[in-house]
């Protein structure tokens, strides 16, 4: 979304026009003949102690966006700013400081950690690295105090990754990320893994150390459920852009972008006067390396009119705290039902 939110407060993470393409290379001489736009100038804040969940199909960019504002990835453009310094724009030792600040919890418990290496060298690790603590006794000593409050034995500190389950593995991953004490995380699927008894033990644990360390989580799902559980706000991302932004209440009640209506429609209610009819869309999502003119969901969106299909529509704000990139909103700020569309609507 071009437009930035407005903040009530300063954020603690502040994204602006952020891109990243993939070239694509063929033939013998390996010559780019285009790019995957992965992330196509995507903008967000997430405020001190909230959870910004960002949702959509898989492929639309939502875990280049997060490894993207850290940098695990190179950034082609736009501006990720962070404790007062634009991050994309930093180097060296500079970079590895506000490493300390900005963590990233990763889907797969069982690649994420390193097998040979203890319990206690991987969360300790960047203890001894980032100089917090001055010998690997003290480093081993920190880390079973972590053990501890994520909710496993300390004695952990010697064993090795493969003698641990996929929830206990989630577990070491997130005391790893917490051991540096940052003020932001990016989860990118971080429960979808486990079983589901597990994750809410796991979501449970991530929300009990947001509170207790005053953290805020950039929270990477394609689960609705689990979005209804944890997020304050949701962004809505369809094809490397961001089509909605609001708080998780107005997104799940009144969803206002034809796509998030129809990938809301899915998402299991417990109220079942609630109960809305699934929007199942028509086509495939198109290739991000050929994206559509004008509103990228022309091609499925059951409201399609002349202008979606040559202008891009810029963010509009229909609430103070609800943006939406579609043009059907340009004078309007009451929801558009995108089964009320004329023709084979897809319901
Ligand atoms: Fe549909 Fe047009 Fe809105 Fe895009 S801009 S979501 S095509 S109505």
């Amino acid at each position: 979304m071009s437009d930035a939110p407005k903040a009530a407060q300063r954020p603690v993470v502040a994204v602006r026009d952020l891109v990243k393409h993939f070239p694509v290379y063929k033939g013998f001489l390996r010559r780019q003949v285009g790019s995957v736009k992965a992330v196509d100038g995507i903008s967000f804040d997430i405020q001190p102690g909230e959870t910004l969940a960002m949702v959509g199909e898989s492929g639309c960019g939502k875990t280049t966006a997060g490894r993207t504002l850290l940098r695990l990835v190179e950034p082609d453009g736009g501006h990720v700013h962070f404790r007062g310094v634009d991050v994309p724009k930093v180097d060296g030792d500079e970079l590895r400081r506000l490493r300390r600040y900005m963590q990233i919890i990763f889907q797969d418990p069982y690649s994420s950690l390193n097998p040979r290496q203890t319990i206690g060298q991987i969360i300790g690790g960047g203890l001894l690295l980032h100089g917090v603590v001055d010998s690997p006794q003290a480093a081993e000593d920190r880390a079973k105090e972590l053990l501890s409050k994520v909710g496993l034995q300390p004695s952990y500190t010697s064993r090795y990754p493969h003698e641990f389950s996929g929830g206990q593995r989630q577990r070491i991953g997130i005391a790893r990320a917490v051991a540096l004490n940052p003020d932001f995380i990016v989860c990118d699927e971080a429960v979808s893994a486990l079983d589901v008894s597990v994750q809410a033990q796991v979501i449970n644990l991530l929300l009990d150390l947001k509170d207790e360390l005053d953290l805020c989580y950039l929270f990477i799902t394609h689960d609705l459920s689990v979005v209804r559980h944890i997020a304050d706000h949701v962004v809505v991302m369809y094809l490397g852009k961001v089509v909605e932004r609001a708080s998780r209440a107005a997104m799940f009640a009144a969803p206002r972008h034809p796509y998030s209506q129809a990938l809301l429609s899915a998402a299991p209610r417990t109220d079942p006067r609630q109960r809305r009819a699934r929007i199942i869309l028509q086509g495939d999502v198109p290739s991000p390396i050929d994206p559509p003119s004008g509103c990228r969901f022309h091609t499925r969106c059951p409201l399609v009119h002349d202008r979606c299909r040559v202008e891009v529509p810029h963010a509009h704000q229909v609430d103070p705290d609800h943006f939406v990139a579609c043009h059907l909103y340009e004078n309007r700020r009451d929801p558009v039902s995108i089964t009320d569309a004329p023709g084979p609507a897809a319901r």
